[in-house]
């Protein structure tokens, strides 16, 4: 008996031991710093000599060549290439003089753990007869292609039924297991009780969800401490689903949430000093979300006008996601949904809107929603076509982009002090924005990626 009561206390003083090497780790999590891979052994210097640069910050590009140099994962300094500037031996001269250097991209919507789903079918297979596992290792592939194309930061908003496998592919990332981009992720998302795949099998039939399936306020707070205790940086809700085009042009839908369980969601995230994306395509589901509060709103194909103040008022980011949309409208209107393809329309007009309503728009493509071997910078053609510049449009992918995760100070831009995070592309993105589906030199943290 004493021996045991001996043991319960020593187990209780290495439990608040635990507890509190926990709680700085937890708090650390919560701020959620871009991941740092330093390489062990001396420090890397790097200059880079480029054409052009576009920092991210000014809509121009510079007017003459410039040289960044780099120090251990670090951007120390960037001024104008001197003629016959010379380094000391230790420093690498990266030759870029025939390209433009830029930030390295970010994709704020991802999905790493999903590989296209163009038809339920293809969805319904994923989760059926894929285990997590082998998931997270086609993840592995598909997060090393986003950085290869130039993406050195995602937000991943959710794994489609893989769980929490986004997390450990970030952990996986930061400890410099496997290449990547810096990651914030929001691990299972929520929708409630019969509004999310996978539907219509019979009542007997246990199938796995694309979600965490949550109702009621209390089940929505209680999911939201769940999810970030296991990781979640976001939290992502689905705000609407059922789709239909009206009379008058507008896109119905039917809201998942009622406002009440939407605003006990986003209060519990917020009181833990984390954001909510809320997945909203028609009238209701984005109006519900920007009355809860969310910091996002993604796809918004339609968005009432009063929203779209609102949005700009409050400074509620949009992410449009377009090419996905173009992607998936043909092949789910031959499964016969032929309103995808009416709603490519509403959504080119909505952003045609939301442009001159000033709100902040933000490039996100939802890869993964169409396969890792097609380019998500693609996205930055569509943009372009619906009314934006190519440096809007770049900035959207940067230094706004930035903004949206709260990492400001650290990614987006080409400035000292900031990761040196760079990708390098021929020819003039600001003429042709789609010369950004070809980027051919990648660095990430100070280490090159591609060259
Ligand atoms: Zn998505």
């Amino acid at each position: 008996m004493m021996s045991q009561f001996a043991g319960g206390v020593l187990v209780e003083i290495t439990h608040v031991l635990v507890l509190w090497a926990m709680a700085g780790v937890l708090s650390a999590a919560a701020q959620s710093r871009p991941g740092s891979t330093s390489n062990s052994g001396s420090t890397q210097h790097y200059v880079l000599t480029c054409g052009h640069v576009i920092d991210g910050k000014s809509l121009q590009a510079s007017n003459g060549m410039m040289a960044i140099e780099v120090e251990g994962e670090k951007i120390k300094d960037i001024h104008p290439l001197k003629e016959r500037e010379s380094w000391p031996p230790q420093v690498q001269v990266l030759d870029l003089k025939n390209r433009t250097c830029l930030p390295g991209l970010i994709d704020t919507h991802t999905h790493v753990l999903l590989q296209g789903d163009i038809t339920a079918a293809d969805y319904d297979e994923q989760l059926l007869k894929q285990s997590a596992e082998y998931r997270t290792i086609l993840a592995t592939v598909n997060v090393r292609r986003a950085l290869e194309y130039g993406f050195t930061s995602i937000r991943d908003v959710e794994t489609e039924g893989a769980g929490y496998a986004d997390v450990d592919v970030k952990k996986a990332i930061n400890n410099g297991v496997i290449p990547g981009p810096r990651m914030q992720v929001a691990t299972r998302a929520m929708d409630v009780t019969g509004a999310y795949p996978l539907l219509g099998y019979p009542p007997n039939v246990e199938v796995p969800h694309g979600v965490q399936v949550v109702d009621g306020a209390e089940g929505g707070r209680k999911a939201v401490r769940e999810q970030i205790s296991h990781g979640a940086d976001w939290i992502k809700v689905y705000s609407d689903r059922g789709y239909r085009v009206g009379d008058d042009g507008v896109l119905d839908d039917i809201p998942t949430f009622t406002l009440e369980e939407l605003k006990a969601i986003v209060d519990e995230a917020h009181r833990e000093r984390h954001k909510v994306a809320s997945h909203a395509m028609g009238l209701h589901g984005v109006h519900n979300s920007l009355e809860a509060g969310v910091d996002s709103i993604e796809h918004g194909d339609y968005i009432a006008d009063e929203d779209l103040k609102t949005m700009a008022a409050h400074g509620t980011y949009y992410v449009p996601t377009i090419f996905v949309g173009a992607y998936v409208a043909e092949g789910r209107a031959a499964e016969g949904n032929p309103v995808w393809v009416k709603m490519l329309d509403i959504h080119e007009e909505t952003f045609h809107r939301a442009l001159k309503a000033g709100v902040k728009i933000v490039f996100g493509t939802d890869a993964g929603g169409f396969a890792w071997t097609e380019n998500p910078a693609k996205e930055f053609g569509y943009m372009v076509k619906w009314g934006m510049t190519p440096a809007q449009a770049i900035r959207s992918a940067t230094s706004l982009a930035a903004e949206l995760l709260g990492w400001s100070d650290q990614v987006g831009t080409i400035e000292p002090g900031k990761f040196a995070d760079i990708v390098a592309v021929t020819g003039d993105p600001l003429a042709d924005v789609s010369v950004l589906e070809r980027v051919d030199f990648v660095m990430k943290g100070g280490g090159v990626v591609r060259k």
